[in-house]
């Protein structure tokens, strides 16, 4: 493996590795082929409570801080897998312990702590609004002691591998509201109930192996007490939880770009043309020294965020340049990877070509690169907001 200088929580790194050892090349490949879901790895993190990192102990978690989980997400994604199958199950329930009642947190913590109930899904995107999220069209109306939701979403994943799903929902209409960002709402959605009452789930086919769905609401019942927090507020609660996501997602992109790093200098040390290896052209490390030295740049902003996240500190900054700087540096990795494996690089043999499908997404979703800028222009710097 190459180096790294900030080979914290050695611990837990350790053992994360020793549980993803079990999953090899082979299998993450097999189950890439298949297009299926990765069933006894995320059974195995699972049970090895390490998706339960940031749920507090009292509720049957570790109580572990983002840097701890954050590392579990960058060396499931350096042994080779893919935390996309399963990191909701790590920072969904965030919303619920900011914002749900004392008996909701009593309901749901435990069981997603053990991981009987799996909170995999976080339904926000919607195909006609996209990321202006604000302008959303699935409503939720209060009918009795039930909200009735109406709507369409998109891109909505691992729905068939979750018990549960948070649902973002007017509650109130744009044109009723004095902020664009006021009432909205989040609900708990019983999935395997609503698939029987009124939610149809159709799986769109994509290029990375990742379960993502579209969502079509009909009359779909949802108990009011399912209601997380007060009405109206939904927005802001998934606003709160967007900073350990991009923070968890930085790291994934780290791990990533360490796994791209790992496997294009042994290739290049072994490769033998026109009688040398060609690692030793310098046309051949030096894009292999930028990407390290990206990655590395980007890993120190990801312990920047999670220590001001840790701390209870404002990190939005931090965590949006931490998962803009992970994107970047692991796709460039990608890219010298699959150069410098020549033909190889394609071949699915190699594992090259399946992480860097992979790797492209995290500069699409779940926030694209080009809304980082916006944010650091807008509410950094104070530049007129331009949306
Ligand atoms: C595999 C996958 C899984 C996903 N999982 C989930 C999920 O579980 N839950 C969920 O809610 N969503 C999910 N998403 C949705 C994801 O968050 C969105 O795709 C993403 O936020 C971009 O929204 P959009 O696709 O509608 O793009 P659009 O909003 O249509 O934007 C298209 C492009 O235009 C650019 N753009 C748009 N507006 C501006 C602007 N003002 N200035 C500059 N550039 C702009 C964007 O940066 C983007 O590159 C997933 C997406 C994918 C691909």
């Amino acid at each position: 493996m190459i180096k790294s200088d900030h080979y914290q929580y050695q611990d837990i790194r350790d053992a994360v590795r020793a549980l993803c050892a079990e999953y090899p090349d082979e299998y993450h490949r097999k189950v890439d082929e298949q297009r299926a879901y990765p069933e006894a790895f995320v059974d195995a993190l699972t049970r090895a409570g390490w998706l339960a990192a940031l749920i507090p102990q009292e509720y049957g978690g570790s109580g572990l801080g983002l840097s701890e989980a954050s590392v579990i997400m960058e060396e499931i994604n350096r042994s080779g897998g893919n935390s996309g199958a399963c990191h909701g199950q790590m920072y969904n329930m965030g919303t619920l312990l900011r914002h749900g009642s004392p008996a909701q947190k009593a309901l749901y913590l435990p069981k997603i702590a053990s991981g009987e109930w799996r909170l995999q899904s976080m339904g926000v995107t919607e195909p006609s609004t996209g990321t202006d999220t604000t302008r959303i069209k699935t409503t939720a109306v209060k009918r009795g002691d039930r909200y009735v939701v109406n709507g369409q979403k998109v891109w909505i994943s691992r729905v068939q591998h979750s018990d549960w799903m948070i649902l973002l929902a007017r509650t109130t209409a744009l044109a009723d509201v004095k902020k664009k960002s006021e009432g909205m709402s989040i609900f708990m959605v019983d999935l395997r109930q609503a698939e029987r009452s009124g939610m149809t789930v159709r799986p769109i086919p994509n290029m990375v192996n990742h379960e993502t769905n579209e969502l079509f609401f009909e009359n779909l019942e949802i108990p009011e007490e399912n209601l997380i927090g007060e009405e109206g507020r939904g927005f802001k609660y998934i606003l709160d939880g967007l900073n350990a996501e991009r923070t968890l997602i930085a790291a994934e992109c780290i791990g990533d770009g360490y796994w791209f790093l790992d496997r294009v200098t042994k290739y290049v040390n072994e490769r033998i043309v026109f009688g040398r290896p060609i690692g030793q052209n310098q046309g051949v490390q030096f894009p292999i020294a930028d990407a390290y030295i990206e990655v590395e740049a980007a890993n120190l902003m990801r312990y920047k965020a999670c220590e001001l996240f840790d701390a209870g500190q404002p990190c939005g900054a931090q965590a949006n340049m931490a998962k803009y700087l992970a994107a970047k540096a692991s796709w460039e990795a990608a890219n010298a990877c699959i150069q410098f494996h020549g033909g190889f690089g394609f071949a699915n043999e190699y594992d090259v070509e399946r992480k860097f499908r992979e790797t492209r997404l995290y500069q699409v979703a779940p926030i694209s690169t080009n809304l980082i800028y916006s944010f650091i222009a807008e509410h950094v710097l104070g530049l007129p907001r331009s949306f």
